[in-house]
């Protein structure tokens, strides 16, 4: 199989699987106990959190473990707006091509009476600013714009977007769950007050995850129970997987500049050849600052679900856009909200593991399925 779908997740490192492996079995331990083999665990998970930190400029004491990217997204609005409500801001901003994590959380707070208002993007996928600008009144609890959408893979202005928010007095959330592990993120740099990440995103196990929150932020827990996570997250800690997420974090971090150069010099060949090669092919987001090994295109003259279908009868992998909306038979928010003209939308998102070999058997694939 021909792995094109990294933006929906990545292998596990080698290295990461080793790190996490003892954790499972003779060092299971549950770090909140009492004992010498608890405290062991205990470390690791507080090693993990150092290196967590480290990979996106944050300190320690404000990382906080979760399930995943989801959560993080989730317990970010949730947690920032119902604690903003006290003080009388009631108003969330927030764009049109977020992931569903962050939009479906929006609609369950509009549904309890929050004020959530939706910032528009260009044809090339980019926020717009001057609308955030304006839909950021001074009642607005929180923006959240995504640092780099999943689907098309652009990169938002989010330290802008940041100096915007707290020019009212809000708090700036950016879920950077596609970026981490894949560009540079600095916290300060980006003048965030929370950011969700995600360790299957780059390297790391599924179902761990993490939210920055900048010390002195005033959020309200999401999950209730015991006292982990500093008595902000409730649940057995996740050992293995929050130790996989730091060796992810730290190695993604160490690689990065080798891995990006390598992965969007393919990602430029894919795109210049399926540009010379699929009649009518267009590139989205073309315009913008892009993830490194990420593509987007849109085929017009073929059935969108085909297109896919037919490419994993040849042995490749690849989405139309999130995975999340896998087998639907509608367009995807981002793209209506692009305008993309309509056609089979397909993402096609690169790792180190993948080889000019594979480009060029794919783009022969997308040949043979257009004629
Ligand atoms: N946010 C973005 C931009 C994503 O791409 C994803 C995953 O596809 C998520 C959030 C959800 O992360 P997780 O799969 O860890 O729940």
């Amino acid at each position: 199989m021909i792995d094109l779908d990294h933006a929906a997740t990545t292998p596990v490192k080698p290295a990461v699987l080793d790190a996490m492996r003892p954790f499972f079995t003779e060092r299971c331990a549950n770090a909140s106990a009492g004992y010498a083999s608890a405290r062991q665990a205990r470390a690791a998970i507080d090693r993990a959190r150092d290196l967590t930190a480290a990979g996106i400029g944050a300190n320690a004491e404000e990382i906080f473990f979760t399930s995943g990217g989801t959560e993080a997204d989730n317990w970010a609005l949730i947690g920032i707006a119902l604690a903003a409500a006290k003080k009388g801001r009631r108003r969330i901003v927030t764009s049109q091509i977020e992931h569903h994590a962050v939009l479906a959380t929006c609609e369950t707070l509009a549904a309890w009476g929050f004020d959530v208002a939706y910032a528009d993007a260009d044809e090339e996928g980019r926020v717009q600013l001057e609308q955030v600008k304006a839909l950021t009144t001074p009642d607005t609890a929180l923006v959240s714009i995504m640092l780099a959408n999943n689907e098309v893979g652009t990169i938002q202005p989010v330290g802008r977007i940041a100096r915007i928010a707290h020019s009212q007095g809000a708090l700036m959330h950016t879920d950077a769950v596609q970026a981490v592990g894949h560009i540079p993120v600095d916290v300060h740099a980006l003048d965030v007050d929370l950011l969700s990440m995600s360790a299957h995103k780059y390297g790391g196990p599924k179902g761990v995850g993490a939210l920055f929150v900048r010390s002195g932020t005033r959020i309200e827990r999401l999950i209730h129970g015991g006292e982990q996570e500093r008595g902000m997250r409730a649940g057995t800690e996740n050992t293995p997987a929050i130790v996989g997420m730091g060796e992810a974090t730290r190695l993604a971090t160490a690689e990065m500049e080798r891995t990006a150069a390598y992965t969007s010099a393919l990602r430029d060949r894919l795109q210049s050849e399926i540009m010379a090669r699929v009649p009518g092919a267009r590139v989205n987001g073309i315009g913008a600052d892009r993830l490194p090994g990420h593509l987007h295109v849109t085929i017009p003259g073929i059935d969108r679900r085909a297109l896919i279908i037919r490419l994993d009868l040849m042995g490749i992998a690849a989405s139309a856009g999130s995975a999340c909306a896998a087998g639907s038979a509608q367009r995807s928010h981002v793209l209506s909200a692009m305008r993309v003209p309509d056609g089979a939308d397909l993402r096609l998102t690169l790792g180190e593991e993948n080889t000019q070999e594979e480009v060029e058997q794919v783009v022969r694939a997308l040949e043979r399925i257009v004629r």
